[in-house]
């Protein structure tokens, strides 16, 4: 499916994600000549796996006021939302005082407007970019539905909430009725829901990004399939790749790596607080039940959504490293978790996974010009949002490269923050 060849072309890109593959397409568009280089055919990593949903209004980070009341229990509960494993403590500490620094009402605010600007229009971007791929219906429009279980109520006066509605999220609470008529499937403890309109969902996150990626390579694009070690900057002002099956050159290079653009970056010199935040899905392939919408629960923080191979299960944050081994723990828990809240399920045959966020601390990415390094550029750093802010990072790679103005303000995004 993919040409294999040397890269000859004005830009190139390290990494076949969503988020390298949706620069290659907004390069396309201005008509440089794109190369993208992965080891691994286009959308096998976090762009796999994820909970596929697409909200233009997801701008809430995970840096909330109050977060730090969190801490005690996550430490001590194994069956949080979110884990530590004790030895990652030294490399988790300073990241965490950034993170909790981050999180005082008028950062989160900022942070909140930035992710709202990443997220713009980018249900329609998507539409736009799958066109004419012949697999428009990877991506269908979706509600997100929040589900509130027991005796919690949902209140629209919690900080979170009013991010998004200060924002103009189409948001509104439902009760144990309307939320059944909605998602018949449901556990009988699921009382209320706060539903979230306008939204989209991938049916097959991975495929939505070969999909993409095959009309990058039909419109031009090459693909080439190694393993980059290393960069270094040549005296003539261009970029050597230095790879295992051979070195390539570029004069303007893109780091979409995910988590691994960390490495690129340290071979040139250059360190930044990105962390490994690592997240599990359990797919159920013949689930017995359809849901129709993404629906989150929203004290075990998973969301759980029909997709095309089955019922996948998303969630989870463990700060581990990248390599360390999965944590089957996880993955019993997120099961046990989904079948409580869909008691038809059918659990047979599931499938884990588990991939990479690759995480700032103060949730937002890196995008734009490496300071001290020429025509190199990050985009980076995308955490719980890369599905959601992919296209808009495509186009504002794509104008930082052909010297166009954006049309928004990325302060808040800028690398030099981090380095
Ligand atoms: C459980 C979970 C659920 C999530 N749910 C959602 C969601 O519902 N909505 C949402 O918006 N986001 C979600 N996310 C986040 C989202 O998946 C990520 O932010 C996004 O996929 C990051 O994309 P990426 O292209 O940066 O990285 P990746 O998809 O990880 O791609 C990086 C690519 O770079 C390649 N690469 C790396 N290093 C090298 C090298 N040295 N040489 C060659 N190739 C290299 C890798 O092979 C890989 O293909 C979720 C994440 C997880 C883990």
């Amino acid at each position: 499916m993919l040409k294999q060849q040397q890269p000859i072309s004005e830009v190139t890109i390290i990494g076949a994600g969503i988020i390298g593959v949706c620069c290659g397409l907004s390069l396309l568009e201005k008509g440089y000549s794109v190369t993208i280089i992965d080891r691994t055919d286009p959308g096998e990593a976090a762009s796999y796996g994820n909970a596929g949903v697409i909200s233009p209004w997801s701008c809430v980070p995970q840096c909330l006021p109050g977060v730090w009341k969190n801490i005690p229990g996550w430490l001590i509960d194994k069956n949080t939302p979110v884990s530590f494993r004790p030895r990652e403590l030294p490399t988790l500490l300073p990241w965490a005082s950034k993170f909790l620094s981050n999180s005082t009402k008028d950062k989160v605010n900022n942070i909140a407007n930035m992710m709202d600007g990443l997220m713009f229009n980018n249900i329609l971007a998507y539409r736009h970019h799958l066109k004419g791929t012949g697999q428009e219906d990877l991506l269908v429009d979706s509600w997100y539905i929040n589900v509130f279980r027991g005796k919690k109520n949902p209140n629209l006066e919690d900080y979170a909430w009013k991010l998004r509605i200060d924002r103009k999220a189409p948001i509104s609470v439902i009760g144990r009725e309307e939320l059944l008529n909605l998602e018949p499937h449901l556990s009988g403890d699921c009382q209320s829901a706060i539903v979230i309109k306008g939204q989209a969902r991938a049916v097959h996150p991975g495929n939505l990004c070969k999909a993409l990626a095959k009309k990058v390579f039909l419109n031009g694009g090459n693909f080439v399939k190694a393993n980059i070690d290393s960069l270094s900057l040549d005296t003539n002002g261009t970029y050597t790749l230095h790879g295992e099956g051979g070195n390539y050159t570029s004069k303007n290079l893109v780091l979409a790596a995910g988590i691994w653009s960390l490495d690129l970056i340290k071979s040139l010199g250059l360190k930044m607080p990105l962390i490994s935040e690592r997240g599990y899905h359990v797919e159920f392939p013949d689930p017995g039940i359809v849901l129709n919408n993404s629906v989150m629960d929203v004290a075990g923080k998973f969301v759980v959504s029909s997709m095309s191979g089955g019922i996948r299960s998303a969630g989870t944050s463990e700060f581990a490293q990248v390599n360390a081994p999965p944590n089957y723990a996880r993955v019993q828990s997120l099961e046990r978790l989904t079948k409580s809240l869909l008691p038809d399920l059918n659990t047979k045959n599931m499938k884990d996974w588990m991939g990479v966020r690759p995480s700032f601390p103060d949730n937002l990415p890196a995008i734009g010009s490496i300071p001290g390094f020429h025509n190199l550029y990050s985009a980076f750093g995308h955490s719980h949002y890369g599905m959601g802010m992919a296209p808009a990072t495509g186009k504002i790679i794509a104008n930082f490269i052909s010297g166009e103005s954006q049309n928004i303000n990325l302060n808040p995004v800028k690398p030099d923050r981090y380095l």
